[in-house]
């Protein structure tokens, strides 16, 4: 068996797989099937937004001239022409001495150029003149006041939404201003999970001795979901050629664009999976210089990419942050596919002799106007809970022996939930 042995940083690694990876094919979607999508195309408003000066407030369109002197002591009167609301046009022409009731968003009708709120009028009082179809102003406002003007959001012609762009409910809100019923999106990555391992058993069923389940599969397909992946997930594959070979057969002509194993890459592991693995495409083992997850392995089945990640629960999880889920975003066409990082206060000690850039389960929080980090707990790389209750991974530098409390560390944030803010 060849079996090629790399030793990276994480970074090189990184670099390495993310190579290997471009854009999908581009399909066009219903634009409320387009959130969490990547856009494929650039897109132009077709018309200024909003198209027609309107009424930014409910009250009176009125002559500028006729309302600047206007005060409590000296109202003026005006005659109501007409009753605007939104959705409907007048061709009446608002002159000197006359105004004419406007609903929020009704077009200025002519002659108009600035709108009384009804709160600067008699409008609400016990002695309003509305019955006799006259209102008064009792507060002065600058010609131009209350108006939007047409294309103040959006020019005719110009870029709205760009490709690229992560398509969040304000893009879809804007695309549906600009008219885009169906916007050109990337296809979704298909990703097939493979857990391997003779000791596993599925989520359903009671580990018997020396079993447990298989978290892996899930986290794993999870994360492509969240990533905005499609996962399949193959039946567990027990630690035999034939029934590896059959699982990998079976991802292929469901037409996966990446493999995503795990278990069955270190460097004590009995040796099925790398074997079937390298018969059946080209791979390289990697040494990444990170903990957890050191052992990685990445190739191509029969041209397909596959990633295989160790088989401890966090280390699969964190390999997959590291590696799987960028790949997926340069899939899915996104400009950058790097988690927020933001510097924070450790308030825990740490200490650890790996020469290898470490990613520490913590929980950062704010307080004072500052970030602050603490240990989620143990942070074996078995022990699933303590990534089930970090909202960060800070990032300890090859190297660094000792982080002790108040020093100042980057953090990766990997989620980034409500706060708790004792609501
Ligand atoms: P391996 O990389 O196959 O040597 O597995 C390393 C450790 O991860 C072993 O303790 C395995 O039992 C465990 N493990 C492997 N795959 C899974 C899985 N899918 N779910 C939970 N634990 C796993
Ligand atoms: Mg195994």
């Amino acid at each position: 068996m060849e079996e090629t042995i790399v030793l990276r940083s994480v970074d090189e690694a990184q670099a390495e797989m993310l190579r290997h990876f471009r854009p999908l094919e581009r399909e066009v979607v219903p634009l409320i099937e387009a959130l969490g999508r990547t856009l494929a195309e650039d897109v132009y408003a077709d018309m200024d937004v909003p198209p027609f000066p309107n009424a930014a407030m409910d009250g009176y369109a009125v002559l500028g001239d006729d309302v600047s002197q206007a005060g409590p002591e000296h109202p003026v009167e005006l005659r109501i022409i007409a009753d605007l609301a939104a959705g409907y046009t007048t061709d009446l022409k608002v002159e000197s001495g006359t105004a004419v009731r406007i609903m929020t968003g009704a077009p200025l009708p002519p002659g108009a150029d600035t709108v009384v709120p009804f709160e600067d009028t008699d409008e609400q009082h016990a002695d309003s003149l509305l019955s006799q179809g006259r209102v008064k102003v009792l507060k002065a406002n600058r010609r131009g006041a209350n108006l939007r003007q047409a294309g103040e959001d959006m020019r005719r012609g110009e870029l709205v939404v760009s490709a690229g762009t992560w398509i969040r409910p304000a893009e879809i809100g804007v695309l549906a201003t600009v008219g885009a019923a169906h916007v050109r999106v990337y296809r979704r990555p298909r990703v097939a999970i493979l857990a391997t391992g003779d000791e596993l058993v599925d989520v359903g069923q009671r580990p018997g001795p020396g079993q447990i389940r298989n978290a892996n599969g899930y986290s794993n397909a999870a994360q492509v979901l969240a990533a905005g992946g499609i996962p399949l997930q193959l039946p567990i594959a027990r630690d035999t050629e034939d029934e590896l070979h059959a699982r990998l057969e079976q991802g292929l002509e469901w037409g996966a664009d990446l493999f995503l194993t795990s278990g069955g890459v270190s460097v004590g592991d009995y040796d099925i999976v790398k074997k079937v693995l390298v018969s059946m495409g080209s791979m390289e083992f990697w040494r990444v210089r990170m903990k957890p997850g050191k052992p990685i392995a990445f190739g191509h089945i029969r041209g397909v990419p596959l990633l295989g990640l160790p088989g401890n629960p966090v280390s699969a999880m964190v390999g997959f942050e590291l590696f799987a889920r960028p790949a997926l975003l340069k899939m899915q066409g996104r400009r950058s596919w790097q988690r927020p990082i933001i510097q924070a206060i450790f308030t825990d000690q740490i200490r650890d002799r790996s020469e290898r850039r470490q990613y520490v389960r913590v929980i950062v929080e704010s307080r004072d106007d500052d970030f602050y980090a603490r240990l989620t707990g143990e942070q074996g790389s078995g022990i699933l809970t303590s990534m089930s209750k970090a909202n960060g991974l800070m990032i300890v530098p090859e190297g660094q022996e000792l982080v002790g409390p108040g020093s100042r560390m980057p953090v990766l944030m990997i989620d980034w939930p409500e706060w708790n803010n004792g609501l």
